[in-house]
């Protein structure tokens, strides 16, 4: 392929980024790198109804924690700006008018009242939910059914209009998919969509059209559901008179809900305890955050690789990639037609699997940041050493708190309950003995504390075993964490002892 590639995003800044959206985002992205071409953020705010403060600037820190960069961008400029719709709105009039000039479109005066009488008068056995087309469309007040004089004075007025498509009656609309191959449309069931709305501003079908034929867009993916509207884009194309530069379209599968049928969605992520945000989102309106993959504990690039194996898979059993693996390997016609299921306890798997192949030393800022937020501040050396020793445990970042808060605190609850229930005298005596065994350890490593340990357990006839849970419980609170002596080597002896004597109370008390 050439350099001449140019794939987009087409986001509309109304609300967090679904993983969809950002699947949507990545297979662009690893279209465009692995064909050296150019990956392009347009951000489609036409619909100033749905429009929230705040949502753009998210798409942008989104895609920066991806690692999945725009080349062109409302923030980048490029030889196409702007990118951003509402700063395009004089350009689409003229199309409109084009195609009205044309007969591909007319104008429509009908108000929000007029069309629901429509509806309720038009209803019938044959056509339960009528929609203007061409069925309604000479019951209606627009270009069509009134008279050139009628049209020119209501404009004069000033009557609010709209500009509707003229969908054909019976014709079929047929494009290739990249995904799905020939995929053939009836025009009939189609309506006359809006172009333009009253506002002057255009809809999305006029909009994309537009910006994919001036910004040389030239493969288009975007998710299933918008399958559909296909017809009335590709009309567009042919009618604008721009049908040889249409992009190859690939509409993507969409990513289903683990326990049934159907998309995944925001509710459906809050429903069964998972993020479905790349990163947390607080809707101005309400108030109400949403943690996303990131706060959650995901690795941006586990995130990636978890997306792009919703739906995609190259021909090994590989599931571990790295991004630059990914765009090496990368092919649209190997995504899936069929919906992908989310698996959750998948996605920490992968994550997990990040997790370990990552240094230490460049976890250790991200794992630091948990840290503080418990109120913690480890030194870089000590927590390296307790990265190092807990990593395998751990599936997500936040584990790391969770698995390793014994290391720089004593912990606060002891389950002094599975100490008592085996409890006996020889047991305290063993401890007391032990601790003053190790007060006369020079080198304080876990060689030597497990040396002094099973020396100790051998000269009071104990079997390893039976003393070693309790050690744990007493210095880490539960029955849970990496090897023993590692965890008393790096406390120090003096907190080793210090938490011994608090636990033996509490279970004396
Ligand atoms: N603005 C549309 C959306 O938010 C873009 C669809 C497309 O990529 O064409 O879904």
């Amino acid at each position: 392929m050439t350099n001449d590639v140019r794939v987009r995003f087409a986001p509309s800044p109304t609300g967090g980024l679904h993983l969809g959206g950002v699947r949507t985002v990545l297979f662009n992205y690893l279209f465009a790198k692995h064909t050296g071409g150019k990956f392009i953020l347009r951000i489609e705010d036409t619909d100033r109804t749905r429009y929230v403060e705040g949502a753009e600037q998210y798409i942008y820190d989104c895609l920066a924690w991806c690692g999945l960069n725009p080349d062109e961008s409302p923030l980048l400029g490029g030889e196409y700006a702007p990118y951003r719709q509402s700063e395009r709105k004089d350009i689409y009039r003229q199309y409109a008018e084009q195609l009205i000039a044309q007969g591909n479109a007319y104008y429509a005066f009908d108000t929000s009242e007029e069309l629901e009488q429509m509806r309720a008068n038009l209803k019938s056995e044959q056509n339960p939910s009528p929609q203007y087309d061409h069925k309604t469309r000479m019951s209606m007040r627009n270009s069509l059914s009134l008279t050139n004089e009628e049209v020119e004075k209501l404009i004069e007025s000033g009557a609010p209009y709209v500009v509707r498509i003229k969908m054909p009656e019976n014709e079929r609309v047929g494009f290739t998919d990249m995904i799905r191959g020939h995929i053939e449309n009836e025009t009939e069931l189609v309506d006359d969509k809006v172009l333009l709305k009253a506002d002057g501003m255009p809809t999305y079908h006029l909009a994309v059209v537009v910006d994919d034929y001036l910004m040389k867009i030239t493969h288009a993916f975007r998710g299933e559901e918008w399958l559909p509207s296909a017809p009335v884009h590709i009309l567009l194309w042919k009618y604008l008179g721009w049908e040889a530069e249409m992009p190859q379209w690939a509409h993507l599968p969409l990513i289903l809900k683990p326990d049934g049928n159907g998309k995944l969605s925001k509710r459906d992520g809050q429903r069964l305890g998972f993020p479905v945000f790349a990163m947390s989102w607080t809707d101005p309106s309400t108030g109400e955050t949403i943690n996303g993959f990131k706060e959650e504990g995901f690795l941006p690039e586990a995130f990636v690789n978890i997306l792009a194996m919703l739906g995609w898979k190259d021909d090994s059993e590989q599931e571990i990639f790295s991004m630059q693996e990914l765009i090496d390997k990368f092919s649209i016609d190997r995504v899936h037609k069929g919906g992908a299921k989310f698996d959750y306890d998948k996605a920490k798997w992968f994550n997990q699997q990040h997790i370990q192949q990552k240094s230490n030393e460049d976890l250790l800022p991200l794992v630091k940041s948990f840290f503080e937020k418990e109120g913690v501040t480890p030194d870089d050396e000590s927590l390296l050493q307790v990265i190092s020793l807990i990593k395998e445990r751990c599936q997500l970042l936040t584990d790391f708190w969770p698995q390793g808060h014994f290391f720089f605190k004593s912990p606060s609850d002891i389950d002094t309950d599975t100490i008592k229930a085996k409890w006996t005298d020889e047991k305290k005596t063993f401890f007391n003995d032990w601790m003053e065994t190790f007060a006369n350890i020079t080198d304080w490593n876990s060689e030597q504390i497990e040396a002094s340990f099973n020396e100790t357990t051998a000269k009071h006839s104990l079997k390893k075993g039976e003393v070693m849970l309790p050690l744990r419980i007493m210095l880490v609170g539960g029955k849970y964490g990496p090897g023993v002596y590692d965890i008393a080597a790096h406390i120090g002896k003096e907190e080793t002892k210090n938490r011994i004597i608090s636990a033996l109370q509490l279970i004396e008390e």
